[in-house]
């Protein structure tokens, strides 16, 4: 099933089933609080009209104000962002952060954008979702392709109308502006801590394990940097336009160096300081999910593992850093082969903790160091993978339905205490 929040919603009806969810929670979890869409008609540099679709959704505010990425892309419709928040709900419970579950999204491909274009849109975004934004209601943060620059501009159109500097209304903004150290690699830092706290679980060494990441924007390059860093063999990696292949292992921040120089990803096949054409091979994007490696990271957009390529996977272990990159079928396929499926909601989790981080310094004035940071997020991520792991163990089920579980648990248990 490719719609996404069909997907989640029959995600949602299973697990519930299993720890019988309460039927009142269950149903305000089946369809999202609040829904915005808006219309973004903005000038173009060249004097024309252009209107944009955009959207926001409020999923569930029971553990917190909602939280969750703007994304802009193509693709983004509203079942996609009714998805994405869905999973920032259960997200956040599961790495145990005081916050509810949010998303938007603006249907465009910012690569066609100028800065100033964009830069009006995001300010025009802001303004439209004003009345539904604030620090202790709904905080968004970057996602595909948004950035801290992005932020900046939405905390500052946002302080502009409220008449106050208002930064913990957003996260992932500029270190300088407010931003937290770390919050840029959290994504990253979190998945390949919680990689590296499952495997220890399972008795593996990461040394020499080779690894596929699909993705390299900022999500893929920092979980292949820290990866590689670890002592794994990063032999993978792509972007949306293609893939390359480097046997030895590569280096993640040169092949960044190389692909930044040369506009593209083919040809930096780089090992160590050395770029040659020699060391690896162009591969297609969708060839990467089957390489004959240990760790298959997808790291980009959703729906991208299947019921067709599911069983050509030869990694024993996946780790979602994407949103919802692998279907319900293609779950059920892999479960079969005893695939270890590190779950989305558990392994990208660091990103949305270091969030909450961020908004914390913000609500309280403070200035952590990135030291503090990221021995704060390794602390969350091993005790969410714990607390997940404890789960499989009690009721017999996969990583994902054990983290759906320790996730509607605690929602369930806020929830209660708000029924009057
Ligand atoms: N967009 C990120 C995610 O999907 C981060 C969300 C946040 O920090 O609020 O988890």
């Amino acid at each position: 099933m490719d719609n996404p929040w069909k997907r989640a919603q029959q995600k949602l009806h299973s697990v519930a089933s299993q720890i019988n969810l309460d039927p009142l929670l269950l149903a305000s979890l089946i369809e999202p609080e609040r829904i915005v869409t808006v219309s973004l008609p903005i000038r173009r540099d060249d004097g024309t009209i252009t209107t944009f679709p955009a959207y926001r959704v409020q999923h569930n505010n029971a553990l917190g104000p909602y939280k969750g990425g703007i994304r802009y892309h193509p693709h983004v419709s509203m079942d996609e962002v009714k998805a994405l928040a869905f999973w920032m709900t259960i997200k956040c419970a599961v790495i145990n952060v005081p916050f509810g579950g949010g998303k938007g999204g603006i249907t465009v491909d910012p690569k066609i954008l100028s800065e100033r274009e964009l830069e009006t849109l995001t300010r025009a975004f802001t303004q439209k979702l004003f009345p539904i934004l604030g620090p202790t209601t709904d905080v968004p943060a970057p996602d595909v392709n948004t950035n801290a620059k992005i932020m900046g501009w939405l905390v500052d159109e946002y302080s502009k109308i409220a008449g106050k500097n208002s930064p913990a209304v957003v996260t992932g903004k500029p270190v300088d502006e407010g931003g937290s150290l770390g919050r840029n690699e959290a994504t990253g830092r979190g998945g390949c801590y919680a990689l590296l706290h499952t495997l220890q679980k399972l008795g593996l060494n990461p040394k020499g394990m080779t690894v596929a990441v699909q993705g390299f924007g900022n999500v893929g390059y920092h979980t292949a940097l820290f990866l590689a860093e670890a002592g794994m063999k990063v032999v993978a990696v792509s972007d949306s336009k293609e893939g390359i292949y480097v046997e030895k292992g590569l280096s993640p921040e040169k092949t960044l160096e190389c692909k930044k120089e040369k506009g593209m990803l083919a040809g930096c096949y780089c090992v160590g300081s050395v770029c040659d054409i020699k060391n690896g091979k162009w591969i297609q994007n969708q060839e990467l999910l089957t390489l004959p490696v240990d760790i298959l990271v997808p790291a980009a957009l959703e729906n991208v593992i299947t019921a067709s390529n599911a069983a050509k996977t030869s990694a024993k272990i996946i780790l979602e850093l994407a949103n919802g990159p692998t279907t319900n079928e293609a779950d059920v396929i892999l479960k079969k082969n005893n695939v270890i499926v590190i779950p989305d909601i558990l392994a990208n989790a660091g990103g949305v903790c270091v969030s909450y981080f961020e908004w914390y310094q913000n609500m309280h004035n403070q200035d952590w160091t990135e030291d503090k940071v990221n021995k704060k997020l390794k602390t969350y991520m091993k005790k969410a993978v714990d607390d997940v792991f404890m789960a499989k163990s009690k009721r017999q089920v996969s990583l994902r339905d054990a983290a759906y579980i320790v996730a509607l648990e605690r929602i369930q248990k806020a929830w209660k205490k708000q029924q009057k």
